[in-house]
């Protein structure tokens, strides 16, 4: 490792970047270059960036230069990276339990995995700028809602784990049993187990692992029902009799399943199930040593409204067009604060994207092939191995085999090992083997010579489906599943879909609280490295050797950056990382015996998952008012502190906070919580305004989550994947997630003690499927870091937290700035109130929005924290001349707003209320007040470089109410 980096901001070169110079990656990150951000800091009168930290962060939080490794060229890091993925070792990876070896089409890795026209779009939010992800989202749901048989599945859970956890929730919900045991069948994937173990405990629910293979259930009263099919044994039982028997004792039933194995199998819905859920990992989305992948949930109608996550629909745009949102919400529905029902927020857009492709490109036939393909090879290893006499366990199965060998299974996988093959061993006795579609016969060769079965190549095929659970049903009968078999197709259906989005690779994505920065294509490289990619989470941990070694680096950066005294990297959402966080604090206060401090104050202004995230830790949300400025009012804050002081857990902060702002109470607010008991949790999704210049480890909190696809550049992917690491300080590590499974498998198996050897694994139970969650992308953030350097870094917030108070001055006459500190500056983000103007006016923030689209832009965040506002960040990213593009483009609108307040154009009929205007208005009749050429190209857009959204403004109340969340039937768009 190279030495620390002690070069202070001032001296850095602009004038020769070359790739293998190391200080050229952040003079390529950060936008602006010296000229522009000595004109930004002009405009706002500072000398310089550290004359713009003194001014704007809060002295008492201030911090000195990061420790941290000097940067090394976009070369050098690359060079490492391959260093460290040469460490790691890809088996053929065999062992199964949920996760398998798949080909990944490579105009579909190309063209989306490795796109950024894909990868750094942001949610849907604006439907109308998103048309391309949101049909690949709803090709998603009809995959999934055709092949479990249920009538609504949503866009994609975080994994299959949280998706059980999920069910098991919206079950309760919505079942008419009022107990509160939740059955949870014993041949359930053990990741899962645990997942459901840690969310059950802090709301009462009683998890009961009961062993349903002789068709029995549990006496006595339960809510609700978990099983797996096929099993994690690989056995596939047909369940209609039990799923028939809890529903007579008025029980709901979850089933965990696998979407290859139902193009064979009765599909869930088919034999009563209430809900499915699963992972869509095998449909050509590599296993990348656990994520991330795309979870899913499909639910029946009479329950579809409970359903959690975000579940695109179908509406009609301002032409009776059919066009594509996120239905039943504006933002999350079902995180409405202390209500919430779930804190799911960032999913797995771009996974769930990739699986959707992966069954437009092998429709119903090419998926059927595969799965028969996939069970063919797994009867014939079963028959090889029977007819060597070792004995098969089950005669129903799907892919997986498990073979009881007495005594032998060390040995045996050891073999296999030797032979380039991991295979799962569960105790002294029992050995699984999962056939994938990249299993060829030259793996089932080894396998069967690590059984001793070598030779035996004709035995004839053992076992198969139940005859009772055989499928019948057609799936994937939309066109879409059709169209798009040839490469040529299928890459141009990709390429139409992308073009009719605005993602980073076109405008900024000036998105407040959500920190849309560059993913430079340096951080993205190693993603798709087979050394990468290619590892199971569940293979001994010496196969990941480098990719440990650079999670244990970037573990000690963020240690670093933010302060704490470790990281737990498995959260794979910021919403993930808040309930660990606030598990970890609940588990604090468990451990001094202080179980009864519940209460978690939350200001007025927080992001939903907070509140959220604190009911589902099992908290009680005490909301703190926020006075005229905007900032937490220290008086209501005593006086809720002085009422709940006996039983206050926490309280729960973003900071700088929602509004924008570097409050300067921060510490003493610590210090009023703290004297009362309670623990502080920092909400870290502002960590961009703080990097380098302040820790909130240090300034008094005791735990916050980051969001790697915020602040260290991990991009959007159109509304995930992300990394929500939780970063604790010294008294909290005991409380940090666990895994059953961490460190374990072939070498170790089940019955190891699991995870011994890492010391970031604490007590309070598993909150993701895999044990480092979405450990594939942490390559991103580890190399932004590397190429940034302290000094780097350092620079990046100084100059986002300048570009913002460049825009706030800029706009201010024309939107004013809704809140700034007392010397009139904001943070990184400012808030722009559109009340007044919608009040004189009548146009309001979603005209804005949706007319910042005519000008080529993707609209800032809308009525968060603050309903009427916009909420813009820039990021260190943009250069001056975006910036400058940007806010042109707001002072022209706020001219049009002008023309309609003056009469020139009426309210109900102008640019604003008309727009988005689609390139269908170019021709035909033109009955409006403003002409074409105002609405298509109005200042500033170029014809030449004119970017037409598809559709135009989308009724959202009108598919609200008439609920079709899969593909419309072609029909529908003569
Ligand atoms: C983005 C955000 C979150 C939630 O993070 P996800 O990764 O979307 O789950 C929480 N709090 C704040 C303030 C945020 O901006």
């Amino acid at each position: 490792m190279s030495p620390i980096d002690h070069t202070s901001g001032a001296h850095v070169d602009f004038s020769a970047p070359s790739p293998l110079d190391p200080q050229s990656f952040a003079a390529r990150h950060i936008g602006p270059d010296a000229p522009g951000i000595a004109a930004i800091l002009q405009a706002q009168d500072q000398a310089d960036l550290d004359a713009l930290a003194d001014a704007v962060v809060p002295a008492a939080i201030r911090s000195g230069a990061l420790q941290l490794p000097a940067p090394v060229s976009e070369v050098a890091a690359l060079a490492e990276l391959r260093a460290l993925a040469a460490k790691n070792t890809p088996m053929v990876q065999m062992i199964g339990l949920g996760y398998h070896d798949t080909l990944v089409p490579g105009v579909i890795k190309r063209n989306i995995l490795e796109n950024p026209a894909w990868y750094t779009a942001y949610t849907p939010y604006q439907p109308e700028i998103s048309q391309g992800r949101l049909e690949a989202l709803l090709n998603f749901q009809t995959a999934v809602s055709d092949l479990t048989g249920l009538d609504v599945a949503n866009a994609s859970m975080l994994d299959e784990a949280t998706a059980a956890a999920e069910a098991m929730t919206l079950i309760r919900r919505t079942a008419r049993s009022k107990s509160a045991r939740f059955v949870v069948d014993a041949d359930t994937l053990p990741q899962t187990v645990a997942v459901i173990r840690t969310r059950a405990e802090p709301l009462g629910i009683d998890v009961v692992v009961a062993d349903l293979a002789g068709g029995e259930l549990p006496v006595g009263d339960f809510f609700g029902l978990l099983l797996s099919y096929p099993g994690a044994s690989g056995a596939v039982v047909d369940h209609a009799e039990l799923i028939a028997e809890a529903h007579r004792r008025e029980a709901k039933v979850a089933v965990a399943t696998d979407l290859l194995a139902l193009t064979l199998l009765r599909a869930p819905g088919e034999i009563g199930a209430d809900v499915a859920v699963g992972s869509s990992q095998r449909f050509g989305v590599p296993l990348g040593f656990g994520g991330p992948h795309a979870g899913f949930m499909a639910v029946r109608a009479d329950i579809q409204r409970q359903l959690p996550g975000r579940l695109v629909g179908v509406s009609h745009d301002s032409h009776g067009n059919p066009a594509y949102r996120l239905a039943l919400q504006t933002r999350e529905q079902h995180i409405r604060r202390e209500k919430a029902t779930s804190n799911i927020c960032t999913a797995q857009v771009l996974l769930a994207v990739m699986a959707s492709m992966y069954a437009v490109y092998h429709g119903p036939e090419g998926l059927r092939r595969i799965a028969e393909r996939v069970h063919g090879r797994a009867r014939t290893l079963a028959g090889r191995l029977a007819a060597a006499g070792v004995e098969v366990e089950h005669d129903g199965f799907f892919d997986t085999v498990r073979l009881h060998v007495p005594g032998r299974a060390a040995e045996i996988v050891g073999a296999a090992r030797d032979l380039g093959v991991n295979l799962w061993r569960d105790g002294a006795d029992h050995v699984q083997v999962s056939v994938s579609e990249a299993t060829t016969d030259e793996h089932l060769d080894a396998v069967a010579g690590a059984f001793g079965a070598s030779g035996a190549g004709d035995g004839a095929a053992f076992g198969g489906l139940p005859e009772a659970a055989a499928r019948t049903s057609e799936f994937l009968t939309h066109p879409v599943f059709h169209e798009y078999r040839s490469e040529t197709a299928m890459l141009r259906y990709l390429r139409r879909l992308s073009d009719k989005d605005l993602a980073l690779d076109r405008t900024m994505i000036p998105l407040g609280s959500c920190t849309m920065k560059l993913n430079a294509t340096a951080e993205m490289e190693a993603v798709t490295w087979p050394e990468f990619a290619g590892l199971h989470p569940y293979a001994p941990v010496s196969d990941a050797a480098g990719l440990l070694e650079l999670v244990g680096q970037l573990e000690e950066w963020l240690v670093e950056i933010t302060g704490y005294a470790a990281v737990s990297l498995q959260p794979n959402a910021g919403s993930q990382g808040e309930l660990a966080g606030l598990l970890a604090i609940r588990g604090y206060h468990a451990s001094r015996g202080d179980e009864h401090r519940t209460v978690c104050l939350i200001p007025a202004s927080a992001h939903g998952t907070n509140a959220a995230s604190a009911v589902m830790a099992g908290m009680r949300v005490v909301v703190v008012g926020t006075d005229t400025g905007g900032n937490i009012d220290m008086d209501d804050l005593r006086a809720k502190v002085a009422v709940h002081a006996d039983s206050l857990a926490a309280i729960m902060v973003t900071y700088p906070s929602t509004h924008g702002v570097f409050e300067d109470t921060i510490t003493e607010l610590s210090e009023v919580v703290h004297a009362a008991g309670g623990q502080v949790y920092v909400d870290g999704a502002n960590l961009n305004a703080l990097v380098g210049v302040a820790r909130p480890g240090a300034f008094g909190g005791d735990v916050s989550h980051l969001n790697l696809h915020k602040t260290f550049c991990i991009p959007h992917g159109g509304g995930g994947p992300g990394v929500g690491p939780v970063a604790v300080a010294e008294h909290l590590r005991p409380f940090l997630p666990s895994h059953p499974l961490a460190g374990s498998a072939a070498a170790a198996g089940r019955d190891a003690e699991l995870g011994a050897d890492r010391p970031e694994f604490g007590s309070i139970g598993a909150v993701s499927a895999a044990p480092w969650g979405s450990a594939s992308i942490l390559p991103i953030s580890w190399a932004y870091i590397r190429m940034m350097g302290g000094d780097g870094l350092r620079r990046a917030t100084l100059t986002a937290i300048a570009s913002a108070n460049y825009i706030a001055r800029r706009l201010d006459e024309h939107f004013p700035v809704l809140y700034t500190d007392a010397r009139g500056f904001v943070a990184h983000e400012c808030i722009l109130d559109l009340r007044p103007i919608t009040a004189a006016t009548g146009v309001s923030v979603d005209d804005v929005a949706k007319r910042l689209a005519d000008y080529g832009f993707h609209a800032p965040t809308m009525s968060f924290p603050v309903a009427g506002t916009l909420m813009v960040e820039p990021t260190e990213s943009e250069d001056l001349r975006e910036i400058n593009r940007f806010c042109d483009a707001m002072i022209a609108i706020k001219g049009e707003i002008d023309k309609v307040g003056a009469g020139v154009w009426p309210a109900t009929d102008n640019p604003l209320r008309g727009a988005p205007h689609t390139a269908e208005e170019l021709a035909g009749d033109w009955e409006h007040p403003y002409t074409r050429a105002e609405a298509v190209f109005p200042a500033g857009v170029l014809p030449s470089s004119k970017y037409f959204p598809p559709v135009g403004r989308i009724d959202g109340a009108f598919g609200d109410r008439n609920l079709v969340c899969s593909c419309p039937p072609i029909e529908a768009f003569a």
